[in-house]
This record gives C-alpha cells, structure tokens and sequence, in this order.
C-alpha cells in the first residue's frame, strides 16, 4: 500500500486519521467506489478509539439529559453493529441498583423508554428486581439500603480491534490505508500565478486565501521518513483531539473548536465482580455515571470526565480521577478496591465541540459536527463509536457535495464487517477473529511452539503475534500488546513481562536485529510504566 504514494494518481478522498471516524468513512467512501486513501500518523486506534468503555449504547445519561435524537441514532446504530459484527460485539446485562422506591420507578421508567426507542434493533426487554436478585447477580454489591434493581441490555465491543477489522474492511473493498503515516501539509491551488491579478485589484493581489482549493497533501512516512506529496480531489479531516491543528493548517487564524475532555477507566480482576453482569451507577455524588464493565475476562472501571487544557496520544490519568473512581466504586460494594488491585489504568481524550461559553465538558453534546472551510477541507469531530457509520454516511454526503464528486449512495447499513462469522464460541479465547480464528489456528497446527501463551496470566498465544504481523500491519510491539492483543488494557504488569517475547516472534516474522528487539522492548516497557498505578 505505502508503495501506491509514489504513484501520480489523483485520489478521489483522502481520509486524515485512523480512529473510529476516520476508518468508517473510509469504509464507506471504497464501498461507495470512490479512489480512497487513509492516513494516520501512529497506530489505527491509537488515539482516543482504544481507550473507550468499550460500550455500543445508545447513551441512557444522554436520554436523561433529554438529547432523544442522539439515543435513537446510537440505539439504531448499537443494532447494527451487533449484527454486522458479531464476533466482536455482544449482548450485556447492565444491573443499575436503586436505593428508594422513586429510584426504581424513575429509572425503570426511563430504561423501559430506551427499549421503545430501539425498536425492532432492541436486546431485550428492562427488568425490575427485588434486593435479594440483584445480590445473586452482582454478588459483592453493598445491600445496605438497596431496595432493589433495574437490569437492562446494551451493547459491548472491543473498540481497537473494531479499528483493525475497519482498516481491513477498506482494503477489501478497494481503499488504501496507511498507519504510521503524518500529513504535516495541505497543498493547495496555487493563487495568483494561474489567474493574474487584474488591475482594479491591489498590488500582490491575485486568487484571495479564501479561493484557494485544497488539492492534496504532504504526508511524511514515520518510520522511513520519507515525504510523499499526494493529489486528491477533497480531503477528510477526522483527526479527533487533534482536529484543531489539521484546521489551523488550512488556516492558520482559525479558532479552537474541539475542548478535550479525559475520562480514565481502571481495570481490575474478575473476583470484585465474579458474575457476568455489569453494574451501572447512573449518578455519582456530583452527578457522574459510573460503570463497572467485564471485558476480557477482567472488569472495567469508569469513567471520568475532566477537562483538559493540551491534549497528546498518550493522555495521563490524574490522581484526583483515580481517587474518584476507587472511592465512588468501593461505595457500592462490601469488598473494597485498593490502589494496587489496580492492573491497568489507562485514559481517553473527548474531542467535543465547543457550543457556548461553558467549560463543563460534562454537559457539552455528544453529537457530531461536520465544518466544511472555504478551502474545501470536510472537517468531521465529536460524536461515538457507536455512530461511527452513521458519522461516516454523513460526511461522505458532505464531502462528495463540496467536492463535486459522482453522487453514489452509502452501502455500509448491513455491510459486514471483516471476520465476520455466522456463530461465534464465546469461550473460544480467539473469537474476537471471528472468521479469521481458523486461519490463526493453521498456524498453530504448521507451529505447534505458536499456540503457547504470550503470558501465563493472560489467554493469548504466540500465534496472534505473527498474525498481526503478516495480516494486521502491526510494526511495533506497542502495536501488538496494545491494539492487535489488549494486554496493555487489561494487565499492563504482565504486557511488560510479555515485550521480550513478543519482540523476538516479530523480529523474526519481520527480518529485524537484536538492536531492534532492544529498542521496541525499552519504547514499550517505558510506555507501560504510565499504566501502572503501584
Ligand atoms: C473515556 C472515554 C470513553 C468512551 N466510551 C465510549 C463508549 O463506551 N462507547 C462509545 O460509543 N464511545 C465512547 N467514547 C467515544 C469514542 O471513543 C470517540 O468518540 C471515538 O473514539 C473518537 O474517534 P475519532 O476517530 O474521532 O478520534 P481518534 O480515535 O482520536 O482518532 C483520530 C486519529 O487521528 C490521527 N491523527 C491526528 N493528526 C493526524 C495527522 N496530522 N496525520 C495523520 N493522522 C493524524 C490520530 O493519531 C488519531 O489516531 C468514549 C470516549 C472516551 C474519551
């Protein structure tokens, strides 16, 4: 795919980002049969889309903050994805305990509401239950004063490893999609030198800023450094926490419109939680909610909502947030978490948009905004994973408008997504391949030293390492331990106990030397440092 930049060929769209927004429209703009180019300056997923609570929901806070457009949409789009993914989603049971008899109705009133409103795509129907049946399913729950029970359906997924099956998904239906890959310019038209200034204008004069048209970009390979200049006829910006800096690129006075907003998630083992269930807190004393996840065969803990000032690909938690979360968790339940049951913690930028002047990052929407500049550029930002397609519809539509392209429709409704399988074992621990399980598998049979575990504590094997490799574009061990595999998200002590061997399986499947074994194991050890919190 990197070789296809030195081509002189003109790209129909050229997508900047490679999280969830930027892989789902590039999914749609192949499957609509536009000439797609991908580009994303680190890792797919590496930005705020691996660091999600890993729920696909229509949002039941947003319903209470009465956004109903916003919770119909994901609750629509939740069904979808279900069904167009299956291997990488499911069905959860979510136990949201009450404390009054006005709680009980409140909230199953309001839980009964967000089942109607997913209509046919609904996950079953809103129970309410008494104290002794919410203790059987959350069994170290704190029974003082609960009087009972909501349980309701939502989605889950793993959200890095829906990244991958995007990136693929693209490629099969056409798209290129590069990782590693920095645009660090627009090019655009060049004013004045086609179209003279004429005499009535002012000396200098020519084509204003505001006539240029964007026609391309300079990207700049990461790992070789080389410098690629690329034609295109429009240009997607979906950059995220980032969106503000490909803006200030089109022009360079324009304003900020992305505020972050950090939510952290601390992981924990299964004991604190044994069932299968996941407990949602709908508000915390200062009106949070809060949510205790299995995934993975550990239990996700969060989130937070802080507004931050700068933003990075590697956000730092802050200590306030893992004290909040400890010490609003360990409220509902009678075993108590400490700081060092804490496997991982790890945090996640908002890329919200700016509405008014307030700074409560907490009550800004969660919908999405589209911006197209005077020079073209089709800016996407804000939104869900769980109305990335919807996201992407929508500003495709906008892009082939701005750019005069071909209309075509969106295909993507009921497109599956890669690895996609009738039936999935659950219990399988390669389900998450879906189709691709039986493959993996082969290379165990050619191998038999590929089907060890990576880790002792974790249920991966040697050979999902050689797969990310040669099917996944994975490059670094980063890459692998992060986003191919989740051992950094769920056990960041034994993903650094993993790096050696995860190093020398890749250096061999990829012709590397001991000094680049040394390297990628010091880049990922210090890296996983900052996940550890004792
Ligand atoms: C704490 C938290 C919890 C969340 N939980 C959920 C949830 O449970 N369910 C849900 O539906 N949603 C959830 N979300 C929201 C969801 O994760 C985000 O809306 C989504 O991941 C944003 O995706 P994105 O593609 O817009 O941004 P990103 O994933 O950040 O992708 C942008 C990409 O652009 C790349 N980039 C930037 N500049 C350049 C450049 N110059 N050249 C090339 N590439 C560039 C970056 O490297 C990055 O990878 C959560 C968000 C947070 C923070």
């Amino acid at each position: 795919m990197l070789q296809q930049l030195n081509d002189a060929t003109e790209w129909d769209i050229i997508i900047i980002g490679g999280g969830a927004t930027g892989l789902g429209t590039a999914v749609d703009a192949a499957t609509r049969g536009y000439k797609t180019l991908l580009l994303e300056q680190h890792d797919f997923a590496k930005g705020t889309s691996s660091r999600s609570t890993k729920l696909v929901h229509g949002g039941v806070r947003y319903l209470a903050q009465g956004n109903i457009k916003l919770v119909r949409e994901a609750l629509h789009e939740r069904g979808l994805l279900l069904k167009n993914a299956p291997h990488l989603t499911n069905n959860l049971s979510f136990v949201l305990p009450c404390y009054s008899l006005w709680q009980k109705i409140y909230y199953g009133i309001g839980l009964k509401l967000y089942d109607v409103m997913a209509g046919s795509l609904g996950l079953g129907k809103t129970k309410i239950i008494n104290a002794k049946k919410a203790k059987d399913i959350l069994q170290t729950i704190a029974t003082k004063n609960l009087s009972g029970a909501i349980v309701y359906q939502d989605g889950q997924f793993d959200d890095a490893r829906l990244a991958i099956n995007l990136a693929q998904t693209a490629a099969e239906n056409g798209a290129t999609v590069l990782n590693y890959c920095k645009v660090i310019q627009l090019v655009k038209t060049p004013p004045a030198v086609t179209n003279p200034p004429k005499k009535t204008e002012q000396a200098g004069g020519g084509l204003s800023a505001s006539k240029e048209k964007i026609c391309g970009v300079i990207v700049q390979d990461e790992i070789s450094k080389q410098q690629y200049q690329l034609k295109c006829k429009v240009v997607i910006n979906a950059t995220g926490i980032f969106t503000d800096e490909v803006l200030q690129m089109d022009d360079a006075a324009a304003k900020n419109i992305v505020s972050p907003s950090q939510g952290i998630h601390l992981v924990v083992d299964k004991k604190f939680f044994p069932g299968v269930d996941a407990m949602m807190i709908p508000k915390t004393e200062d009106g949070r909610v809060l949510f205790a996840v299995p995934w993975h065969d550990k239990v996700v803990l969060g989130t937070t909502d802080t507004p931050i000032e700068s933003h990075s690909l590697e956000p730092k938690p802050l200590q306030e947030e893992i004290e909040f979360i400890l010490h609003h968790i360990n409220k509902y339940l009678d075993v108590t978490i400490q700081r060092t049951d804490v496997k991982t913690v790890f945090a996640g930028l908002r890329p919200l948009v700016k509405k008014g002047t307030s700074k409560k990052t907490a009550i800004m929407p969660r919908d999405h905004t589209i911006i197209v500049s005077s020079s073209g550029l089709v800016t996407i930002t804000g939104g869900k994973w769980t109305t990335y397609r919807k996201m992407a519809s929508d500003v495709l539509n906008t892009a082939v408008i701005a750019a005069k392209l071909e209309k075509k429709n969106c295909v993507t409704q009921h497109l599956k997504i890669h690895g996609w399988i009738n039936e999935t074992d659950k219990n399988d621990p390669l389900h998450f391949y879906g189709a691709d399980a039986i493959a993996i598998k082969k290379l165990c049979a050619q191998d038999e030293t590929l089907s060890e575990l990576i880790h002792p504590s974790l249920p991966n094997i040697k050979a999902e390492i050689i797969w990310a490799v040669q099917n996944e574009m994975a490059v670094t061990v980063e890459d692998v331990l992060a986003r191919r595999t989740r051992l950094l998200f769920l056990d960041a002590r034994a993903a650094i106990e993993a790096a050696p061997t995860v190093a020398q399986l890749m250096a061999k499947a990829m012709h590397e030397n001991n000094d680049w074994v040394q390297q990628q194991i010091n880049a990922f050890t210090t890296l996983a440092k900052q996940y550890l919190l004792s």
